[in-house]
């Protein structure tokens, strides 16, 4: 470290802030995996826990094809690019996934990004500047958010899933050239899905794009896993979606906005975090589309993820649990107390179960939750393992009753 005074009076107050997070209890202690990503792993800590906090939907971060293709592509076109997509970093490979991705959404278009947070980062003001509004959901992924601030339009935040509210700022932008309303798709606290039934009909009313991020859905909800908007059925009345193939989609990396040409082509010419960051590698790029393949071939293990889902949610139902309701595979159980949330998550992994605890500030204050995610590759023997241990835990801390 340099030794300037400078440096050390910045290192000293960075030390206090660093006491400052762990004396309200809310550093964050990163467990080490020493196994793939998977319903069953090892950290270094303990050895083969079932794993019930993975984004792993659909089991295919580790799926033997999806293996396959990436290791296949690594020979075929090499492991980087070094280089951004204009200059000499777009293969076959980019524009076959982008199709593929524009062919399972039903859009005209789609461009990759390197995540999700960097589509969602590099849209708002390549589309919009400070005469047109964007009216955002309050809960929206803190991508959408830093998206927004990057972005010179109006910003109207409307109060989580609240019509009338959105309605209100939507009466308040009309006076601006182009409105956009932005909410997650499914948003990841609660696991609950936006509203866009009604969304895209207060659209169509006061003249609004729709923007969707669709993260937690693509491949996950809808008859077909295309999604938020197929389980509403608007997917035609979406104006852009974005989402990552960080989960459901083998969870490498990267993220997509699918959208008209001419939302995709201005992405291509404009949009910061596509001109300046370097081109998804090979590997990442023939590992989704395998990924989109299996999910166009086959409903399986979709259809599987939701009776897991629903075997789940009404068996901690049963056992006197108090959970969020829905239909997600993200089953947000209530133990409202921070503390409450911690001791749980520490009983379960000793009981071999890995989940985490969720408190204030990613959640509300006296919201605390233990987040579970099912997987399609949850066997019934795990679930019924882990409702067991769950019972057996919600019982010694009194969380439960009966
Ligand atoms: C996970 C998530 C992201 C970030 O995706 P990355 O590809 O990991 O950057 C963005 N938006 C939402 C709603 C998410 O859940």
């Amino acid at each position: 470290m340099p030794e300037n005074k400078n440096s050390l009076i910045a290192d000293k107050r960075f030390q206090q802030e660093l006491a400052e997070i762990k004396q309200t209890g809310l550093f964050k202690q990163e467990r080490i995996i020493t196994t793939p990503q998977s319903v069953r792993i090892s950290t270094t800590q303990t050895n083969d826990v079932i794993n019930f906090c993975a984004n792993n939907y659909l089991g295919l971060a580790n799926h033997p094809e999806i293996i396959e293709a990436a290791i296949k592509a690594l020979n075929s076109h090499g492991f980087g690019l070094a280089s951004v997509r204009f200059i000499c970093g777009t293969q076959d490979l980019h524009k076959e996934l982008e199709q593929s991705i524009a062919h399972y959404l039903g859009t005209e278009n789609a461009i990759l990004y390197s995540s999700c947070f960097d589509a969602n980062s590099g849209l708002f003001e390549t589309l919009l500047d400070d005469r047109d509004a964007i009216l955002s959901d309050a809960l929206n992924h803190a991508s959408v958010i830093d998206g927004i601030r990057l972005c010179k339009a109006r910003r109207f935040r409307y109060n989580h899933s609240d019509m009338d509210d959105l309605e209100h700022k939507l009466k308040q932008a009309m006076n601006c050239r182009t409105r956009l309303i932005a909410t997650d798709g499914v948003f990841s606290m609660d696991g609950d899905i936006a509203k866009l039934d009604q969304i895209v009909i207060l659209a169509k009313q006061y003249n609004a794009l729709v923007m969707v991020d669709d993260s937690h859905a693509t491949g996950v909800i809808g008859k077909r896993g295309r999604g938020s908007a197929e389980v509403h059925q608007v997917m035609d009345k979406i104006d852009i979606f974005t989402s990552t193939l960080g989960k459901a989609i083998g969870g490498g990396a990267g993220g997509f906005t699918a959208a008209s040409h001419n939302v995709v082509e201005l992405l291509r010419q404009k949009s910061r975090p596509y001109l300046f960051s370097n081109s998804l590698a090979p590997a990442l790029v023939a590992a989704a589309i395998k990924a989109f393949e299996l999910l166009s071939n086959s409903n399986n293990l979709r259809e599987q993820l939701a009776k897991n889902t629903l075997y789940f949610r009404q068996a901690l139902q049963k056992a006197g649990f108090d959970i969020k309701p829905g239909e997600h595979p993200i089953v947000p159980v209530m133990t409202y107390d921070a503390a409450m949330a911690q001791t749980m998550a520490s009983r379960l992994l000793e009981e071999g179960i890995y989940v985490i605890g969720f408190s204030f500030p990613v959640v509300p204050k006296n919201q605390a939750r233990i987040r579970v995610q099912l997987s399609a590759t949850h066997t019934q023997k795990q679930l019924e393992f882990a409702i067991k241990a769950f019972t057996l835990i919600g019982h010694e801390l009194k969380l439960i009753s009966t």
